[in-house]
């Protein structure tokens, strides 16, 4: 039967209610949510299966969130429940692991408890992500003794993605779409380059709790976190279905469908397994996440990755960010950048990616720039400018191109390392912000402030 409940998290009177009579109290989540979202709910919750995302609420901390939440027997795991003291997941009734989610010593430490030699988990784990064979079944474990075969195949399932679509674009991007095992979809893309450069973007979470005025993913509101096996097999999918065809797939960035920070546990778990030197063997420097500006998760990221970071800036003053991006609230531009410039200082050779998407009117003027080159002063970065990908619904214009060019050559005049991306995939609404699929609930339009509302009616 479903139910209905409203949370209204009501930080200042220290209670938050639960309209079928259970009253949480904020101890009951985990303090460490950054971000009040999904990530800690009361057990009690947990075992509902979570329909139709998150809705944030306009509020000046972001904490008001409200979501229908449907009686269901099968659960999803909780997000505590997919870490394990043994380093390895068993996800269904039969208590099989899942491969592609696990580390190579986690798989090791599961052969060996099956009673196999560690030299056979090397073996296997070549199979899922090397040598061009990206095994999705046993039968495809050539070279493997047949009873580790049969262990594996009683014991263990290969995938956690089931190919659903692959959609093309006119200039050769593809869109891939997943069912998960819930049923829910997710989307990767692959965009090849032609420096011989084919990057692989893969979604981090269904739908996107942030909220990005510009994003369509964002309208979806959080559906669920990815494991970091559903992470990890939307690359392993892209060089098993396009490698014939694009060569090397060889950069990954997390800039698909959610904020990878706030999966931060998978996502880390998903890129330690994208760059081993025995598997997939991406180079660190070209798996980059992206994030909207989790300050806490970003200076945990810095300390315990070494892959690259990107950091969607897209605004120069946080009148305009606290609109376009709401999480911009609860941690400011100042407060974001001061981290960068004192985390960056004691890495070596390591510089971020601002991302800047340029809407008309709205942060695209040559006063921007300016402050642009000021705000980044100390923090060793390049700086991308992004076109805005429209999409139904949007209120925001693009750029045009030569003013995308006087506002790079400020940059550039002001000392920064510019780069310029156009869109890719949009006539199949793969490029950049272009990802999911709406429910009927869908993420606030939030208030846009007075001296902006003639720059979008332009839109109209
Ligand atoms: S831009 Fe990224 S963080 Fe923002 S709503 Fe879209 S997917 Fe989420």
């Amino acid at each position: 039967m479903g139910i209905t409940i409203r949370l209204s998290t009501m930080r200042r009177l220290g209670i938050i209610t639960v309209a079928n009579s259970a009253v949480v109290t904020p101890t009951l989540l985990s303090s460490t949510t950054a971000f009040a979202g999904t990530l800690a709910l009361p057990s009690f919750l947990r075992n509902h299966r979570l329909t139709n995302s998150v809705r944030f609420l306009e509020s000046r901390n972001l904490a008001s969130f409200s979501f229908s939440c449907f009686s269901s027997s099968s659960r999803i795991p909780a997000l505590d429940e997919l870490s394990s003291t043994k380093g390895y997941v068993a996800r269904d009734d039969n208590q099989k692991v899942v491969l592609k989610g696990m580390s190579y010593a986690a798989l090791q430490e599961w052969v060996e408890s099956h009673g196999f030699r560690p030299g056979q988990a090397m073996m296997l784990w070549k199979r899922l992500y090397k040598d061009n064979v990206w095994a999705n079944d046993v039968d495809e474990l050539e070279g493997l003794n047949k009873d580790f075969k049969r262990m594996i195949s009683e014991h263990a399932e290969f995938g956690a993605l089931s190919l659903k679509d692959v959609r093309s674009a006119s200039d050769g991007t593809r869109k891939i779409l997943f069912t998960l095992d819930d049923g829910l979809v997710i989307e990767t893309v692959v965009i090849p380059c032609d420096r011989g450069r084919t990057t692989v973007c893969v979604s981090s979470q269904v739908g996107c709790a942030m909220n990005c005025q510009f994003c369509y993913t964002g309208r979806m509101g959080l559906k669920r976190n990815l494991t970091a096996a559903e992470i990890v097999e939307q690359a392993v999918y892209a060089r098993r279905l396009l490698s014939h065809e694009f060569g090397s797939i060889t950069n990954v960035v997390f800039m698909g469908m959610g904020e990878p920070f706030h999966n931060i546990d998978n996502v880390i778990k998903a890129a330690n397994i994208m760059v081993d030197e025995n598997g997939l063997h991406f180079s660190p420097r070209k798996v980059t996440v992206s994030t909207s500006g989790l300050v806490p998760q970003l200076k945990r990221f810095l300390r315990e990755s070494n892959c690259a970071l990107a950091v969607s800036l897209n605004a120069t003053t946080d009148e305009v960010r606290n609109w376009i991006m709401p999480i911009n609230r609860k941690y400011k531009l100042s407060l974001l950048l001061e981290t960068l410039r004192e985390e960056l200082s004691s890495k070596h050779k390591y510089k971020v990616l601002f991302e800047y998407v340029m809407l008309a009117g709205v942060n695209d003027s040559m006063d921007d720039a300016r402050r642009l080159v000021e705000l980044v002063q100390g923090i060793p970065c390049k700086i991308n400018l992004i076109q805005f990908n429209p999409h139904s619904g949007s209120q925001f214009i693009q750029t045009e191109e030569d003013k995308m060019i006087k506002f790079r050559n400020i940059l550039a005049g002001g000392g920064c390392t510019v780069l310029m991306r156009f869109s890719r995939g949009n006539d199949q609404m793969a490029a950049c912000g272009q990802l999911g699929m709406l429910g009927t609930v869908q993420a606030p339009v939030m208030r846009v402030p007075e001296q902006f509302r003639t720059a979008l009616k332009a839109s109209v």
